[in-house]
């Protein structure tokens, strides 16, 4: 939709620059500044442009949050929908690290479908809605904590998923919701979502008092005592 975007701004720069090159022979009344057009393309193109601002605005908030977290500058981008498919770096994964010669790069995409998710959740900071719109939920944020933990040096899928679990409350909350939601959405992660991880991310170890356990406040396994 971001190329709709720059369509209308094309369009409409043509309609000036063929307003301001009018004939002074012709009627005037032909002749008129298209202010009509212009609104119309105007309005069109803040439309289309409507859900890259607020995926952008959800990249940069999701930036803020982990960088609080990590005690380090870390930043996120969203992919575009055609993104999914011309990105090749990506691989189709919900969210990717650039690993350098000096390690990780402290930035991180995430795919298009990561950040609906995220949108939506901080849009109400809440995971009512029904049962694909709370999945995309959680995910959304479980998939910033996860990429964090990558960009925090943590190579291993396994251990990464892992450590993100553990931070998923904590990331809620620097995102701005509620200790409650956070909770949940931790919750929610743990007992719904990662059971159904395939064996590159799930990991026996991952469990309480299990090798993998960093013993925080905000695992999930303290919280739901
Ligand atoms: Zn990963």
């Amino acid at each position: 939709m971001f190329l709709v975007s720059w369509l209308c701004l094309a369009l409409a720069g043509w309609f000036v620059w063929r307003w301001l090159r009018r004939s002074p022979d012709k009627n005037p009344m032909e002749q008129g500044f298209p202010g009509l057009t212009l609104a119309v393309l105007a309005a069109i193109g803040l439309a289309a442009y409507w859900p890259t601002f607020r995926a952008d605005r959800a990249a940069h908030r999701a930036g803020i949050a982990a960088s609080v977290l990590l005690g380090e500058r870390v930043g996120y981008t969203c992919g575009s929908q055609l993104g999914t498919f011309i990105d090749r770096n990506t691989d189709f994964a919900f969210g990717y690290v650039r690993w350098g010669p000096d390690g990780p790069e402290k930035h991180s995409k995430l795919r298009h479908e990561t950040c609906g998710g995220l949108v939506d959740f901080l849009a109400d900071l809440h995971l009512r809605g029904d049962a694909a719109a709370r999945q995309a939920k959680v995910i959304g944020v479980h998939v910033v904590s996860h990429e964090a933990r990558h960009m925090a040096g943590e190579m291993s899928e396994a251990r990464a998923e892992c450590q993100a679990l553990q931070r998923n409350a904590p990331l809620a909350r620097a995102l701005g919701a509620s200790e409650a939601v956070a909770r949940e959405l931790a919750l929610a992660y743990w007992q719904e979502f990662y059971p159904r991880m395939g064996p590159a991310y799930a990991s026996s170890d991952c469990r309480q008092g299990g090798p993998l356990d960093e013993n925080l406040p905000g695992s999930p396994w303290n919280l739901a005592r």
